[in-house]
């Protein structure tokens, strides 16, 4: 039987954890009922269940049980908080700012409402990755209602410095959205202290069900309004209608808790994993993307001048799953908006390299790529 290639993809999707899935079967089998059904002991196990998971959530984020909002994952959860500000607060301003390595999930919902007439700026960032702050304080206008910068970058890892943006956002009475996606479980991130009104969060980035996420809304200082983007059964306190996910609501919950319960630890061995990996591949010609330390623990973004990017990734494809430096669109390549933001030639941003470890990597599953990456790097030159 063929090997398969050792999974260094966890910024794509992360495996579930099997304590997760344990605690999702009962709700798949005979605690199956609807969490909006009062009248009985089904409704109420799933509801009680719902209400754990819920509180779980917010532990991790420092927030109310009653200010987290389920959605179908962090794109959803972009969507809703981009597009729900927009609505709900258009009467006051229509310029929103964002950062152009952003996600394509804040991105297209930023560019669909620039066809509705809203400004958007899309602000540069750094040759580091990271956005810097005068560029910001620049970028406010008199009807700026809205400004999302993510936490974490998906594909090089970097941290935006939430706290400094979220004090200019609360300064000037403007709503502070965060992508946390790649964040939650990771970094330590709390609403109160970032001076965050708008959070989203996905599951299956953090060892939970795919399928699931969550939108954190401020419900004081400031209430933050918001225009629901689905209608129905009013769930969610109106703010996103749908039968709720029990199971993988169960899961995402459980999730958060594990890795909130072990992320010291975690942070730590996945650092080193990380840097045993870098001091091993850092040939001539091997540049490291995003900031040196700023960065998710388990994230290494490389790029190797001199050689053909797809022959790279051909090369490397039995051993390692990794991502490049290139998103297939409709079959066609394009080079990473990310790696173009922080200057990269277009043939370096194709040459490039993701490398997201994860909970089931191990030291030596790390030695075995470098070495891989190494052979394959010297077989092009
Ligand atoms: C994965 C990811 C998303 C999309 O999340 P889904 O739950 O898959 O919709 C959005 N933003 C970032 C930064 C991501 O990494």
């Amino acid at each position: 039987m063929m090997n398969r290639p050792i999974y260094l993809d966890c910024h794509a999707t992360t495996p579930m954890d099997d304590r997760v899935l344990e605690t999702m079967l009962p709700y798949f089998r005979e605690r199956f009922g609807n969490p909006a059904s009062v009248s009985h002991l089904y409704g109420w196990e799933a509801e009680a269940a719902v209400t754990q998971a819920r509180e779980q959530l917010a532990i991790a984020i420092g927030a109310e049980p009653e200010e987290i909002v389920f959605t179908s994952g962090a794109t959803e959860a972009n969507n809703l908080a981009i597009k729900g500000v927009a609505e709900a607060y258009f009467n006051q301003g229509r310029h929103i700012i964002t950062v152009q390595t952003e996600h394509k999930a804040v991105l297209d919902p930023c560019r669909y409402l620039q066809s509705l007439g809203f400004r958007v700026t899309f602000l540069p960032v750094q040759a580091d990755g990271l956005l810097d702050l005068a560029d910001l304080e620049q970028a406010f206008c008199p009807d700026t209602i809205l400004v999302s910068v993510m936490a974490a970058n998906n594909e090089i890892g970097v941290l935006q410095p939430l706290a400094e943006i979220g004090a200019r956002c609360h300064d000037r009475g403007v709503l502070f959205h965060t992508d946390a996606a790649q964040a939650i479980g990771k970094v330590p991130l709390d609403v109160a202290t970032l001076s965050i009104d708008l959070m989203s969060l996905t599951a299956h980035k953090v060892y939970g069900p795919k399928g699931i996420g969550a939108l954190y809304v401020r419900r004081r200082n400031p209430r933050v309004q918001l225009a629901p983007q689905l209608h129905g059964g009013g769930h969610e306190r109106g703010m996103r209608s749908g039968t709720l996910y029990t199971p993988q609501i169960v899961g995402f919950g459980k999730a958060v808790e594990l890795a909130l319960v072990e992320r010291v630890t975690e942070t730590q061995r996945l650092t080193e994993l990380r840097d045993r990996l870098w001091q091993q591949i850092r040939l001539d010609g091997v540049r490291l993307n995003g900031h040196l330390t700023r960065r998710l623990p388990g994230n290494l973004n490389v790029s190797v001048d001199g050689v053909d990017g797809q022959a790279l990734l051909l090369g490397l494809q039995p051993i390692v799953a990794v991502s490049s430096g290139s998103a297939c669109t409709s079959a066609k390549m394009s080079p990473s908006h990310v790696l173009k933001a922080i200057g990269l030639a277009d043939e370096l941003a194709y040459a490039s390299i993701r490398f997201g470890i994860g909970r089931l990597n191990t030291g030596p599953e790390i030695d075995q790529v470098a070495s891989a990456t190494i052979a394959t790097i010297r077989s092009l030159r």
